[in-house]
């Protein structure tokens, strides 16, 4: 049982934009020495640009076919890909057979043809040669009947007080921020330099981030994984403290975090953490 003295810190929380959805799990926070970060929406701002689009045909096909798909996804990538078609005046016709497929992409049926589009596993997964390499943005591909049709560039940002929302995390005790990411090493690299993270996990599906925070907490680690959504359920289910960003609305990312923070504020972190042991020393 939880001593009463946690309501007090629930509802300081929750005046601040945190939600906290029991004592036990502030009684958690205190002594986080471990935080995992999801990148996009998280330390990013998770709202993509089409920059560029690659290919060996006419950008307008590409768009179209790709906006096909992903306009039934709720992607952050997949809904910069539809507004570009969209802005661009291009329209699209009905799809068969769509999935999604969690940490690469989407897969559906196109005007008779079977189009993937999504990280370059997919092209893996199918053994296809893109045509192109390099460059720094993340890059969705697309495939048309396993063959590579082209490639469509977004582009993202790190969130303007995410260095400082790691530096209060530090300040809190924690001496390991970690990001976690399905995005290419290069891209996350950067970010993860720019945020002053300890470690940057990148071209991971969604057991791997499960799998990293298991490993810390195998070796002892009290970890809180920070997501904003899409498909961290699982991994905010593992940490001792899962958070999720509330401001994108991701419904099932919601039910499985213990925190819930209402602007995507990412030093709210810290502040739950600090929350969390001024209500520990009033309560013990
Ligand atoms: P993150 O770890 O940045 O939150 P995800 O695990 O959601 O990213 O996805 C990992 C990668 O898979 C993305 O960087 C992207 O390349 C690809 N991906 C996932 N979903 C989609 C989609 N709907 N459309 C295009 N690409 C996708
Ligand atoms: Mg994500």
């Amino acid at each position: 049982s939880v001593p009463l003295g946690y309501f007090g810190g629930i509802g300081r929380a929750s005046s601040r934009g945190i939600l906290i959805k029991g004592g036990n799990y502030l009684e958690a926070l205190v002594g986080a020495d471990t935080v995992f970060l999801d990148k996009t929406g998280t330390i990013t701002e998770g709202s993509f640009k089409v920059a560029k689009i690659h290919g060996q045909t006419r950008e307008a096909a590409i768009l179209e076919g790709a906006a096909a798909l992903e306009h039934l996804s709720n992607h952050p990538i997949a809904r910069a890909i539809t507004e570009a078609a969209e802005e661009r005046g291009i329209a699209f016709g009905m799809i068969e057979d769509y999935e999604e497929l969690p940490g690469r992409g989407v897969r559906a049926t196109y005007d008779g043809r079977l189009w993937h589009v999504g990280s370059s596993r997919l092209l893996e997964d199918q053994n296809i040669t893109p045509g192109i390499s390099g460059g720094q943005l993340t890059r969705v591909h697309v495939t048309v009947d396993g063959a590579w049709l082209g490639a469509i560039d977004v582009s993202d940002q790190i969130k303007e007080s995410s260095a400082k929302a790691v530096a209060a995390m530090r300040r809190e005790g924690v001496n390991q921020v970690v990001m976690l990411t399905g995005d290419r090493r290069e891209i996350a690299e950067v970010i993860g330099k720019e945020a002053g993270l300890d470690q940057v996990l990148s071209e991971l599906l969604p057991d791997g981030k499960v799998k990293a925070i298991e490993d810390a907490r195998n070796r002892g680690r009290k970890v809180v994984f920070v997501g904003d959504g899409l498909n961290d359920a699982p991994a905010l289910a593992i940490a001792d403290v899962g958070i999720a960003m509330g401001g994108l609305g991701a419904d099932l990312s919601i039910e499985a975090a213990d925190i819930v923070i209402m602007n995507d504020d990412l030093e709210k972190v810290a502040e739950a953490i600090q929350i969390s042991k001024k209500t520990n020393a009033v309560v013990r």
